[in-house]
């Protein structure tokens, strides 16, 4: 598997499993399938409800802990009187029983929501414990990436963002390059939005090199240097989408699939109040 070099020296799969919205009843079978089919990087979060699954396929796995990657992330803390570093822990201490881990691999904070500043405090103590080897955080614009930075200790080594065909990335890409930050995609293929998996560009594309348009979409990804994370049940599919490192998108591709970009999210703005609202009501942890 290809590696990337995080800012602290850690290498992450470029290449992963995700694990959203797969039912926790059905998470264990498809993890120990991913597993199998030879994904060594898991992604999964409190809010997904599956962490316990996780941990159950990972045991039965009999994989040694140091070949894996394991990645999980915080939801909002809701302290208002408390001490959010306090609880920060104790989700974070919730999570690691779930998955039977004794350490994770990467600890995102999941929103830029909330008290995130007390959050990102107690995820650099977690650091510096050795209990997350590298600490990141997810859905952060640029504006709020770049503020916690400047006023932080440690860089965040990833910024897990919505990164696809139809939301390309590219300008906070480059910042985050600037600014010494692994750019991860979530949601790469849309979910399927927008007829991505029909697209004829992406077919096109495909056809040439004899890849589905899913491949081509990862390769697209991976060779932009975005880590990408695909999830599904399908173990058929689980092994096409690892089979992606023995072509290259010629410079010309990848210009025609930068048409592709509408510049705006599939799914919701982490910038409307309304949203913004919801998820802050969501507890999870
Ligand atoms: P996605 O990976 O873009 O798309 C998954 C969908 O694509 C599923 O419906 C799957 O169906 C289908 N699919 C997968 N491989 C395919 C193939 N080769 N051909 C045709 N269809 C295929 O969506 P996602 O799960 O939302 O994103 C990936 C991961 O990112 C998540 O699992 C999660 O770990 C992470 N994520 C993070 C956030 C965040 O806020 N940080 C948000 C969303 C997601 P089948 O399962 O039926 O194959």
């Amino acid at each position: 598997m290809h590696n990337v070099t995080l800012n602290n020296g850690v290498q992450m799969p470029i290449l992963g499993f995700g694990v959203y919205q797969i039912p926790d009843g059905e998470t264990q079978a498809a993890v120990e399938s991913a597993l199998a089919t030879g994904y060594r990087h898991l992604d999964t979060a409190a809010s997904y409800g599956n962490e316990e699954a996780v941990g159950a396929a990972i045991k039965a796995s009999g994989i040694a802990r140091e070949d894996l990657f394991v990645t999980t992330k915080l939801w909002i803390q809701h302290a208002p009187t408390g001490s959010v570093e306090e609880d920060t822990r104790r989700s974070f201490d919730n999570s690691l029983n779930r998955l039977g881990l004794d350490y994770l691999d990467l600890y995102l904070i999941h929103q830029p929501l909330g008290d995130y500043y007390g959050e990102w405090r107690a995820l650099q103590k977690l650091n510096k414990a050795g209990l997350a080897r590298a600490i990141g955080v997810s859905n952060f614009h640029p504006d709020r990436l770049v503020d916690l930075i400047d006023h932080n200790e440690i860089v965040p080594a990833v910024n897990q963002i919505e990164t696809h065909p139809f939301h390309q990335r590219a300008a906070d890409q480059a910042l985050m390059i600037e600014r010494g930050v692994q750019i991860e995609s979530w949601g790469p293929f849309a979910e399927g939005k927008n007829g991505l998996f029909t697209n004829p560009l992406l077919g096109a594309i495909g056809a040439a090199h004899g890849k589905s348009v899913a491949q081509v979409v990862l390769r697209w990804l991976t060779q932009r240097g975005v880590v990408v994370i695909p999830k599904s049940v399908k173990a058929e599919r689980m092994a096409q989408n690892m089979d992606v490192f023995d072509f290259t998108l010629t410079e010309e591709q990848m210009a025609t699939i930068a048409t592709l970009d509408a510049g705006t999210s599939q799914f919701f703005d982490h910038r409307d109040p309304a949203m913004v609202s919801w998820l802050g009501g969501r507890r999870y942890n």
